[in-house]
């Protein structure tokens, strides 16, 4: 989960990472009573900020200065609806303005190519980073992390002199870093980063600018991090399937898939989109994996909310027996077919269903004795795929 800059700035003030001041406003009036606050503590400024999860906020016009709480109000009032890179603003940040002498860079992330942890760091930060990258790759320094030795003081002095930081800050630099693998570590992230790291004109070591994601793996280390969702970005249906315990991602094609186990259910996309070339480009409406179990239950929960779909013209259940065997399964579809006739929620589209793998013949037996409505068998994942894209097409 990739969070707001203003929970990265919580997060970083929770563990001693220099920070300013902050507070979020969704209006320009609270904008405006914020920046009241704020004023003193910025010498007569504040920093207005978009809060949006992507880059390049500054350069969109969505980081402002202004010198009152009026123009503060009347800032926010620009920022807040604006559209950054495909992303609504929804809430800016006020934070007291910083007189910044110098700009650096620091993250730290999960380098899974290497399986290891990455550690970079920049004299030379900001807006153009990217840019320094890729045209000037020996001004950013990156150093390999062990991920049981981590970031002490005399790595992170390493790192900072790698970097090419100023002689006369490696110390407070290097306290400032231990810090933020200490953010890092605690929280679970795969991702700390800070640009600008600034040098106020009063020689301050700061981290103005935050970005932070969490590994959802940690979860259930951290009960605080469920606070940290963003409600405005949440599909309806993705909530919903959440609540119901289930393995829901929303796509925006047309053959809703259902399957047992992750490998199956992303194969299972694989073929759908491929056999959807031949009918128009009709691809999956989304991922859902019911998991081992498939009971009556979660197979319904399952239909439920791929039904619930508007976008979804016919569907493909993909199973294949393993310790589940299929006449189990076959038992969960034909219940489930009745729970929601039972919540009033029936069938409205075609669903077709390809058994294999453990008792597949008596699966297949029990689903063509029910006599479902709706429901069709393919014995190949195949020829299922092409059946289910060919209904979809036929749907719209
Ligand atoms: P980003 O563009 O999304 O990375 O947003 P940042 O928070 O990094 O802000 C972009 C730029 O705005 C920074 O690199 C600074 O140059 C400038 N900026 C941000 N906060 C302040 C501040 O408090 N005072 C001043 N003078 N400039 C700021
Ligand atoms: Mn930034």
């Amino acid at each position: 989960m990739d969070l707001f800059e203003y929970q990265a700035r919580d997060l970083f003030e929770k563990h001693g990472v220099p920070v300013l001041g902050g507070a979020v406003a969704e209006t320009p009036e609270e904008a405006r009573s914020a920046a009241e606050r704020l004023l003193p503590e910025g010498g007569g400024k504040v920093v207005v900020k978009a809060q949006v999860k992507t880059g390049g906020r500054g350069k969109a016009g969505g980081v402002k200065l202004a010198s009152s709480a009026e123009e503060a109000e009347q800032v926010a009032a620009q920022i807040l609806g604006m559209d950054i890179k495909g992303h609504t603003v929804h809430r800016v940040m006020l934070a007291p303005a910083a007189e910044i002498a110098e700009e650096y860079y620091f993250s730290v992330l999960l380098d899974r190519a290497n399986r290891t942890y990455l550690a970079m760091a920049s004299r030379e930060g900001g807006v153009e980073i990217e840019k320094l990258a890729v045209e000037k790759p020996e001004a950013l320094a990156r150093v390999g992390v062990d991920a049981i030795e981590g970031i002490d003081e005399a790595r992170a002095r390493d790192i900072a002199a790698q970097g090419g930081f100023p002689a006369d800050l490696i110390e407070e630099v290097a306290a400032v870093i231990v810090k933020l693998w200490g953010v890092f570590v605690a929280e679970d992230a795969t991702l700390v980063e800070v640009n600008p790291l600034v040098r106020t004109g009063d020689g301050r070591v700061i981290a103005l600018d935050g970005k932070v994601t969490l590994d959802g793996n940690a979860d259930f280390r951290h009960a605080d991090h469920a606070t940290l969702e963003d409600s405005h970005a949440a599909d309806p249906l993705e909530a919903k399937a959440k609540e119901k315990d289930l393995n829901y991602v929303k796509l925006d094609g047309s053959v809703g898939v259902i399957g047992n186990g992750a490998g199956l259910v992303m194969s299972t996309l694989d073929v759908v989109a491929y056999a959807g070339e031949a009918h128009g480009g009709v691809k999956p409406a989304n991922f859902l994996d019911i998991g081992g179990g498939a009971s009556a239950e979660v197979m319904a929960n399952g239909l439920e909310i791929i039904l619930g779909d508007p976008d979804v013209r016919s569907v493909f259940v993909n199973v294949f027996g393993g310790i589940t065997a299929c006449d189990a399964v076959a038992n969960g579809i034909v219940q489930a077919f009745g729970l929601l006739e039972e919540r009033g929620d029936e069938i409205s589209h075609p669903l077709v269903v390809r058994l294999d793998g453990n008792n597949a013949d008596e699966g297949r037996r029990i689903l063509n004795e029910a006599q479902l409505p709706l429901l069709e068998q393919v014995d190949t994942m195949d020829g299922a795929a092409q059946r289910a894209a060919e209904l979809a097409a036929a749907g719209r």
